[in-house]
């Protein structure tokens, strides 16, 4: 089962461990509610627009802590006599400013990462807002980043350091100030990150240029456009840089950049380099141009197997070659441009709009590449490891931890039950429908060209809605089925002499899902209208149900392979 080392897997299990005290801690660990992602907003954040945030970090690789100076411009959208932002208790709060002016201490409490600062003078709704926030500390360690997140402070083969952040299922809480909430984008980041002077600093957006600050530090500045709360990354190595400019089928040109480490096999990055251009085809010929192209596409090389930090995507797959003919982390990690960082799911409940759809794209990309026997292996893959026990969607707002925890949501399901979900969507509804609804989900419009969209917000009412409009018909049985249903249609076939009955049995009501038979090699189709159909066939004859494999459903002998699997533990991987 090699192929399940999906991202995030663990995110909640940061909650049962119990961290040293940092030497600089102002409040020990980090709590619970820190460490958590997409708690409901509070009155305060839902009433100010974030326009920018400006945040200078100073990293100190020895007493792996940093220092960092927030800027948050903020609008109020209604009266507020107070700012509510996210940050871990770990940090000590040297000053909090509004609009220039020093609060007293007793002005703003922190007591468990929820930092309410009460303003000076009350805001009407239009009015703007300077908060400065300086801090410092040793942030949150990763256990095991990237599905248990943080500070990464590793070092290269040489000694140098080597440093990144993970921080998808805990939050931008966990180094900067923010609204901790997939809602809670800033318009802009503008970064200014300070390392030693051997070092670099590869971040979000695009760069503006570092500083030599004549103390043996750089100061790395870097400027972003709507990223993503989780998506702000640092990373700070001593790193080669590979550049190039992409030819984008729609007229713009994408710069390319690759930070990694030197290597004595230089051609391997070179490799994975190359791979660059033919993944953005594929991503601009299946879903639209790439989101960030005036910014960049930017991947660095981490200590950690990867994660998709908006136009600095880790990479931490070491270029392992699978046979596949692809690197699937990097292809994956590339998803979230279009799945994630573009189009982000309106709460976390949401999520297999990320990776579900984001790891479909790794099977259509076997097929673009290699043709259908490279699609189907991965989707046959895919299939063995689903679980089936909470819904892709329960219908509420949720946190992270209660989606990816085994215990209490869909977890790994969200990827490739996800997957799998979307394959019997688009051979149901065909290719036009399928990739113009997904265009429109994506970019909020069918005809995405660099300059007409925005990043987005988006839930799975609005993935149907598009999915019934591009298809022309009511799909409601196929995602109160599929999505909002924990176990899978089952297929029961009953013959009583030359009688073939087929029925589907869900929990979710009728669901006339067409289905192909080939009785004897004959093929027929079935249009299974009101969930079932009786065709006649010789007693003898053998039936093979859905044999080009079009319809996720219940299957006996997955079941039975995970029942064995349970009993006796996981066998070896699979050659
Ligand atoms: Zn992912």
């Amino acid at each position: 089962m090699r192929l399940i080392p999906l991202l995030l897997t663990g995110a909640i299990a940061t909650l049962t461990l119990v961290a040293a005290p940092p030497a600089f801690a102002q409040g020990g660990a980090s709590t619970p509610f820190t460490l958590t992602t997409g708690t409901e907003r509070t009155p305060e954040q839902l009433a100010v627009r974030f326009d920018k945030a400006d945040l200078a970090f100073t990293v100190r690789p020895v007493t792996e802590s940093i220092e960092g100076v927030a800027t948050l411009d903020f609008t109020a959208t209604a009266p507020l006599t107070r700012i509510v932002v996210e940050l871990d208790t770990v940090f000590a709060i040297a000053a909090i400013a509004v609009d220039g002016q020093t609060l007293a201490a007793d002005q703003w409490s922190n007591p468990d990462g929820r930092l309410t600062i009460t303003l000076p003078r009350a805001l009407a709704a239009g009015d703007a807002t300077a908060i400065r926030i300086a801090y410092a500390g040793q942030p949150h360690k990763a256990r095991n980043a990237p599905w248990d997140g943080g500070f990464v402070w590793s070092t290269t083969p040489d000694g140098k350091p080597w440093i990144a952040t993970a921080v998808q299922g805990e939050g931008c809480d966990l180094f900067w100030p923010c609204i901790d909430h997939s809602q809670g984008e800033p318009a802009r980041v503008d970064l200014h990150i300070t390392v030693p002077s051997d070092l670099s600093a590869p971040s979000n957006g695009r760069f503006l240029g570092k500083t030599d600050n004549d103390d043996g530090t750089h100061t790395w500045n870097w400027s972003a456009a709507h990223p993503d709360t989780y998506a702000i990354a640092l990373n700070i190595g001593p790193y080669v840089e590979l550049t190039a400019p992409y030819q984008s089928r729609f007229g713009n040109t994408v710069p390319l950049h690759f930070w990694h480490l030197s290597t004595d096999k230089p051609e391997r990055a070179a490799a994975l380099f190359a791979e660059f251009p033919k993944m953005l085809d594929f991503y601009e010929a299946t879903v639209g141009p790439f989101p960030f192209g005036d910014e960049k596409m930017g991947v660095v090389e981490t200590p950690h197997l990867g994660m998709e930090h908006q136009t600095i995507n880790a990479y931490g797959n070491a270029y392992k070659l699978d046979g596949k003919g692809y690197d699937w982390l990097l292809q994956h990690e590339l998803a979230h441009e279009w799945f994630g960082n573009q189009m982000t799911n309106a709460t976390w409940d949401d999520m297999w709009l990320h990776e579900g759809l984001g790891s479909y794209m790794q099977p259509l990309y076997a097929r673009w590449l290699n043709g259908d026997r490279y699609m189907e292996a991965e989707l046959a893959t895919m299939r063995l490891t689903l679980q089936n026990r909470f819904p892709l969607v329960s219908g509420r707002a949720q946190d992270s931890g209660t989606v990816y925890t085994d215990a209490t949501g869909p977890g790994l399901d969200l990827y490739y039950k996800g997957a799998l979900v979307a394959h019997s969507l688009r051979l149901l509804i065909g290719d036009e429908a399928f990739h113009r609804s997904v265009t429109r989900l994506v970019y909020g419009r069918a005809d995405p060209r660099p300059g007409n969209f925005r990043p987005l917000y988006a839930t799975t009412p609005d993935f149907i809605r598009l999915v019934e409009d591009e298809a022309g018909r009511d799909l409601k049985w196929f995602f109160d089925a599929y999505v909002y249903q924990a176990a899978l249609p089952d297929l029961q076939m009953t013959r009583a002499g030359d009688r073939v009955t087929l029925q589907w049995v869900t929990a979710s009501g009728p669901f006339p899902m067409p289905v192909e038979v080939e009785v004897d090699g004959r093929s027929r189709k079935l249009d299974m209208r009101n969930g079932q159909s009786t065709f006649s066939a010789p007693a003898s004859a053998h039936i093979l149900i859905d044999p080009h494999n079009k319809v996720l459903r219940r299957l006996d002998f997955v079941d039975a392979w995970q029942a064995r699997q349970r009993e006796e533990g996981p066998t070896a991987p699979r050659h």
